[in-house]
């Protein structure tokens, strides 16, 4: 007797369980909500899908037990991935790591699972909501109940809810006695206190984030920053973000330190602004950094700074110079939300990784009970390294059902 699989949600995770189940000789459904599947996986990557990453940095994933995506990362690794896709007539392209469908196009990315989930049988129901799953693995949707020996909940997280992902999944599992780490948005512009935003909201720099959260450095990252009429976004951001969204529900204070010139050590910058000062005395003190930094974010650097009191660069006194280095070096600004999950563009909670076999993503609750991607509290930084946890844990989880 086949086994009778039933997956909730169609996007990335479900898809790739689906095929790996159904290629074990499972006979399998899946359920998907809305009205056509991987509505996501059509937005990653600005529409070019961005599916995996060869580099693998140290805290790469987050969440409450970060170790728990090994197994399933190493059962189904980067290389056996693009394999996997390779095998379905994807060709791939790789820029500094990052790796894409050489179309640029996500669409093919999904059409290519479609096409192949057709190809060994497997059905898929849209608009079709599933309500409830009892212990004994029925599962109860709006149109119907259906008893089945697996279940795999891949139904996603509650980020970019017009994608499908509503957060009705963690309901579905709460039932059954999963716990919850409250979701909250991660991958996320920041938005901050200070009113110079309006005037600087459009510069782009590249510069070094680093989250303190109650004064204490808590993560940093490098890139290119763009300032936002409310506060700061870009991929720096959206990599220290998660920590910020858990400290300030947690009611701690979370402050971002900006630097503007990386490259340049204190030093360094001290020595090229008195020797600017030597060189330019005879310009507008509101020309002090013109060639330095982009000139509305200079102007409000040398405001910061208490610059902006006086008329030539020659007037500026010692104090105010250093001033300066610490605004360049050290800008801090107070950060007093993230954006909603509507703009998130993953979340970080979820089902508790303590109640779930890493080695097979089965529940360690209810058995015949499966979970694979953003469903579980695993959150990958930005660059394709989300895509890889919904492939690696939907394939493990379809394998491991569909053995039976
Ligand atoms: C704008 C954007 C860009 C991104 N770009 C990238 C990128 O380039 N690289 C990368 O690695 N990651 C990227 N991500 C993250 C990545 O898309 C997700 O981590 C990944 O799609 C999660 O896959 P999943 O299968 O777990 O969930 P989802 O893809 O969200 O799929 C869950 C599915 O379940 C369905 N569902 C939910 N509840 C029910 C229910 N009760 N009944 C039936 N169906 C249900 C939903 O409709 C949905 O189709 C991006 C995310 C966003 C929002």
């Amino acid at each position: 007797m086949k086994q009778q699989i039933i997956i909730i949600g169609a996007g990335a995770s479900g898809l790739v369980a689906g095929i790996s189940a159904a290629r074990e000789g499972a006979s399998v459904t899946i359920m998907e909500h809305t009205a056509r599947p991987g509505k996501k996986l059509l937005s990653t990557g600005n529409g070019k899908c961005n599916i995996t990453n060869l580099q693998f940095p140290k805290g790469a994933y987050r969440g409450n037990q970060p170790d728990f995506v090994f197994p399933a990362l190493n059962a189904v690794p980067v290389n056996q991935t693009m394999d996997f896709f390779k095998d379905l007539g994807i060709v791939l392209t790789e820029r500094n790591g990052y790796v894409y469908p050489n179309s640029g196009q996500a669409t093919t990315v999904l059409e290519a699972l479609l096409f192949e989930l057709e190809h060994l049988g497997v059905r898929i129901m849209t608009e079709c909501r599933v309500k409830e799953i009892k212990e004994d693995l029925t599962v109860v949707t709006d149109n119907g109940k259906h008893r089945c020996d697996r279940v795999i909940l891949a139904a996603g997280s509650m980020a970019a809810p017009k994608t499908g992902s509503d957060g009705s999944g963690y309901s579905l599992v709460r039932k059954l006695g999963h716990h919850i780490i409250e979701p909250l948005p991660a991958l996320v512009q920041l938005r901050c206190k200070e009113k110079w935003y309006k005037q600087a909201a459009g510069v782009r720099i590249d510069a070094l984030v680093t989250l303190k959260i109650d004064g204490k450095a808590a993560a940093s990252d490098r890139g290119e920053l763009q300032i936002t009429d409310y506060g700061i976004s870009g991929i720096p951001v959206f990599q220290i973000s998660r920590y910020a969204a858990r400290a300030l529900k947690e009611g701690k204070q979370a402050v971002a330190q900006l630097d503007f010139l990386p490259e340049f050590s204190d030093d360094d910058l001290e020595k090229l602004l008195f020797a600017r000062q030597d060189r330019f005395g005879y310009r507008p003190a509101e020309d002090f950094l013109h060639g330095v930094l982009n000139s509305k974010l200079a102007k409000i650097l040398l405001k910061e700074a208490g610059i902006d009191r006086v008329t030539w660069v020659k007037e500026i006194t010692v104090q105010e110079i250093k001033n300066l280095i610490g605004c360049i070096k050290e800008l801090k600004t107070k950060i007093v939300s993230t954006n909603t999950f509507d703009q998130a563009q993953v979340c970080s909670g979820g089902v508790d990784t303590r109640e779930v076999d890493p080695v097979t993503m089965e529940s360690r609750l209810i058995r015949g009970l499966y979970f694979s991607g953003e469903i579980l509290d695993v959150d990958g930084i930005c660059g394709g390294y989300n895509l890889q946890w919904a492939w690696s844990s939907g394939i493990t989880a379809g394998i491991n059902a569909g053995r039976g």
